[in-house]
């Protein structure tokens, strides 16, 4: 026999699920009140995220984010729709459900008498980790808080206490780790830590979701983004191909002279005036050149003194999609 025959495949490896997180059809309406009607949050999510993935979960304020998440972490109760976390469901085992993941929610809600130390312990107990495997040194150096391990946790900062949580979320060693604007309010320094740390789960196969209101984080941390809006799943894309979806540019000149009036004969090419005198000329690459509007804004008597051309960027993408006009 070869020695390249293939042997037996891993067992480990073939009980791997293919997605991390899978949703179908996941509706919540919160009930409304004497003073608020009924909030329909998630009109029907389909999704379903790769193992492995470095996942954004992006949407406006209200989109649905929070609720999805809290759903999967048994937080929010849904109205109906199936979900699935590393091939469990949550409805027939929502004990092993819950054990493969780690949620870092969006509030800053923790036990103000409690130092980071016993946090992470009672956290642990909860999970039924027993002592001897219990990580709670690694996991409090790794996220810059050994020094703080015995503060009481009303004494840490804001970054400080947004890096506990995520501390808090991982002593379980899930194979899934969700954060909730897991930055809002944390400054730039601290940010960095954080992403250096879940950086590094990641590289270890950790799965992990984000959602987040800095576009470019996404864009430079995510391999994979999905845009939640009104309840709803309005784009899933590897980042790449979803920044790459708008087929727009901009020109931008800067003429030799201050002109007197924005030129307006440029058909389906938006032009706009900047502050600082430069022109910029909005077109679809595959319609227009930038020989052709070269030419135009010449023979329209400018005189070029410098130019630049602009890409699209997901924040611009973005806001095509949510306000309901992509191309
Ligand atoms: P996001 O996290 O994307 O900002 P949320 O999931 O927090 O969105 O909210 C989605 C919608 O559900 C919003 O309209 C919000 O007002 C409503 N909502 C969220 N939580 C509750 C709640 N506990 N009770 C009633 N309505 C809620
Ligand atoms: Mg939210």
């Amino acid at each position: 026999m070869p020695d390249t025959a293939p042997g037996p495949a891993p067992v480990s490896a073939a009980a791997l699920p293919l997605y991390a997180i899978e949703a179908r059809g996941l509706r919540k309406t919160y009930p409304g009140t004497k003073k608020t009607p009924p909030a329909e949050a998630l009109k029907g999510i389909d999704l379903a995220i790769p193992r492995g993935s470095f996942f954004g979960l992006l949407g406006p304020n209200g989109a649905g984010k929070s609720t999805f998440i809290n759903i999967l972490g048994g937080l929010v109760t849904k109205t109906s729709g199936e979900a699935r976390i590393w091939d469990i469901d949550i409805d027939q085992n929502p004990r092993d459900a819950r054990g493969a993941i780690g949620i870092v929610p969006q509030e800053l809600n923790m036990d103000p008498f409690f130092s980071p130390m016993e946090s992470l312990e009672i956290q642990a107990g909860f999970y039924g980790v027993p002592k001897s495997e219990r990580r709670t040194e690694e996991i409090l150096r790794a996220v810059g808080l050994w020094d703080k391990r015995d503060a009481y946790a009303r004494t840490l900062s804001g970054g400080m206490k947004r890096r506990l949580l995520v501390a808090k979320a991982m002593v379980h060693s899930p194979p899934v780790l969700v954060l909730d604007e897991p930055t809002a309010g944390v400054d730039v320094e601290l940010r960095r830590q954080l992403w250096d740390y879940v950086k590094r789960l990641h590289a270890e196969g950790v799965t992990i979701v984000l959602t987040t209101h800095y576009l470019e984080e996404a864009q430079e941390l995510c391999d994979a983004i999905a845009i939640i809006n009104k309840g709803e799943v309005i784009a899933c894309e590897p980042t790449e191909r979803l920044v790459g979806r708008l087929d727009q540019k901009t020109l931008v000149v800067l003429p030799q002279a201050d002109i007197a009036k924005t030129p307006s004969d440029f058909g389906d090419v938006h032009v706009a005036r900047r502050p600082n005198g430069a022109i910029a000329f909005t077109y679809r690459a595959r319609e227009h050149s930038v020989e052709e509007l070269l030419d135009r804004v010449r023979s329209a008597g400018i005189a070029i003194k410098d130019l630049s051309i602009e890409e699209p960027d997901l924040e611009d993408v973005f806001v095509a999609l949510t306000s309901g006009d992509a191309s």
